[in-house]
């Protein structure tokens, strides 16, 4: 039986569904399910709204220092409960809890800290005009104001992380909001929420509705008195919330799938060190990152002996327990996506792909012997347009594919519709430069991978999204910009 039960914040209150509706939370660990969350409907996407709705020019008009303290605070919070924190994305989300430890809760803390800071050093512009000869002139400057209330939607992948990546730069920047975590991976948003009680933002300023996204998601998108949607998810998705955003002109930013070429020629510096971050690369969170390098492309002339080293340092990956400290993977985070996963790896077998290693799910004994663990994969064999290189799997599977010079590596690279991040792993320090200007992804690693300044620009191109997060960007996302003419 579930034992713990979540709870919307809405108004400063812990409350539960107004139709007492709860969902199931599994741990994908086992299988079992472990938690209730709230099976919202607009009726409570409603109240939130109104809640945001009448904190908003009370928090719009509070000084910055306040909004940068309390977001601090919160960080601080979340900082002294860092393995609670952990050890419940862990157990909501299959991934090791090693991993939740090291980068989702430290993470999340720096992406409040980050723009608790962000916010008091940020500016607007002026421009001066000269008007003639007589000496007069106008000066322009640009106020930036919060647009009031605005909708967060984050996915089910890096639960905390994704969701404080949005509502931090929202509550900066001057907006009450309403959130919504994927309704798979609930409970860190639920302690997240309890903890602003404590830290003292008041009530209204940030609610968060658990529950599916056709029914609470959708209401927020299209209700009216919810200015922008900063989303984060499928882009499936993505298009739905960009169709039901449009007619009422809303503000949307949105980060979507991906499917990201590594791509390592014959002169990459091949080191231990690299050949680790490759594989990582390919496999971190059970390969359920966004900017995992699921195609990896490599230069014909080494193929044969990168394989090799490639496929014993992935079988050597340990897949297991999520709690066990030395486990590298952990679990698919449903039932559902892990026979998605399964179901993808069938398909490049019938397309004629080989599978060198993995390519099936996992029984571990004991306590996990319900979960949903799959065998790190490796297959090759398929040309570009085979659906296993074209779709996204989000799980760990990876495909290898040779090519012979830098020309054919693009060409294959930007063979996609997604463009969110490639990776290009060379010495070459002028083609670096050439491939990465040519490379249509919104984020080019050289030489390394998911290395992040929260100051950059972060986001996709083409099918990968719409708009940038990250440092400044998102401020001016969860801002109207307003020029005012001055004339003298
Ligand atoms: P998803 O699109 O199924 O769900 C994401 C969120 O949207 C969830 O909270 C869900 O409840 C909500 N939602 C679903 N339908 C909705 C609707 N009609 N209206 C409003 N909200 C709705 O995605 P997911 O399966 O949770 O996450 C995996 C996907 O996220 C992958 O495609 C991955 O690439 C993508 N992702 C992208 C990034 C990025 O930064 N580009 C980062 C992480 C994950």
């Amino acid at each position: 039986m579930p034992n713990l039960h979540l709870a919307n914040l809405i108004d400063g209150r812990l409350q539960a569904p107004i139709h007492g509706a709860w969902l199931d939370v599994h741990e994908p660990a086992t299988g079992a399910a472990f938690a209730h969350c709230p099976d919202s409907d607009p009726a409570d996407v409603d109240a939130a709204v109104a809640a945001a709705s009448r904190a908003a020019a009370g928090w719009a008009s509070t000084p910055i220092e306040e909004r940068a303290r309390l977001l601090s605070r919160l960080a601080d919070l979340i900082a002294a409960r860092l393995e609670e924190f952990a050890a419940l994305e862990s157990r909501d989300s299959g991934k090791p809890l090693s991993l939740a430890r090291r980068l989702d809760i430290p993470r999340a803390i720096s992406n409040l800290r980050h723009f608790a800071a962000a916010i008091m050093t940020w500016g607007s512009e002026s421009h001066a005009m000269e008007t003639g000869a007589t000496g007069s002139g106008a000066i322009n400057y640009t106020l930036r104001q919060p647009l009031g209330v605005v909708g967060c939607i984050s996915p089910w992948n890096l639960p905390l992380y994704l969701l404080t990546w949005k509502i931090a730069p929202a509550l900066a920047a001057g907006n009450t909001v309403v959130a919504k975590p994927s309704e798979v991976t609930p409970c860190t948003a639920a302690l997240l929420g309890e903890l602003s009680i404590a830290a003292g933002f008041p009530p209204g300023v940030l609610n968060i509705v658990h529950g599916p996204g056709p029914t609470a998601g959708q209401a927020i998108v299209e209700h009216p008195a919810v200015k922008a949607i900063s989303f984060t998810g499928s882009t499936a998705t993505g298009t739905r919330i960009a169709s039901a955003a449009a007619p009422q002109f809303k503000k949307v930013s949105l980060e979507l799938g991906g499917k990201n070429p590594a791509i390592v020629f014959a002169d990459a510096d091949l080191g231990d060190a690299n050949m680790d971050t490759i594989v990582r690369s390919g496999f971190a969170n059970q390969g359920e990152i966004c900017l995992c390098g699921s195609r990896v492309l490599v230069q014909r002339s080494i193929y044969a002996t990168f394989r090799e080293r490639y496929l014993a340092r992935v079988q050597a990956l340990r897949v297991g327990d999520p709690n066990d400290a030395d486990s590298d993977l952990g679990a698919l985070v449903s039932r559902v996506h892990c026979a998605k996963v399964l179901g993808c790896i069938d398909q490049a077998r019938a397309d004629g792909g080989r599978v060198l290693c993995g390519g099936t799910a996992l029984s571990l004994p004991g306590r996990c012997a319900g979960g949903w663990f799959v065998a790190p994969t490796v297959i090759e064999g398929l040309p570009s347009a085979a659906p296993t290189n074209q779709q996204e799997i989000f799980g760990p599977v990876v495909s290898l594919i040779p090519f012979e010079d830098e020309d054919e590596a693009l060409a294959i690279a930007n063979d996609s519709k997604y463009g969110l991040a490639a990776s290009l792993w060379t010495q070459d320090l002028s083609r670096a430069h050439r491939l990465a200007g040519r490379l249509e992804f919104g984020i080019v690693w050289i030489n390394c991978w998911l290395l992040r300044d929260l100051r950059t620009p972060f986001g996709g191109a083409r099918q990968s999204g719409l708009g940038r997060e990250g440092g400044s960007e998102a401020l001016h996302f969860f801002t109207e910009a307003k020029n005012i003419c001055i004339r003298y």
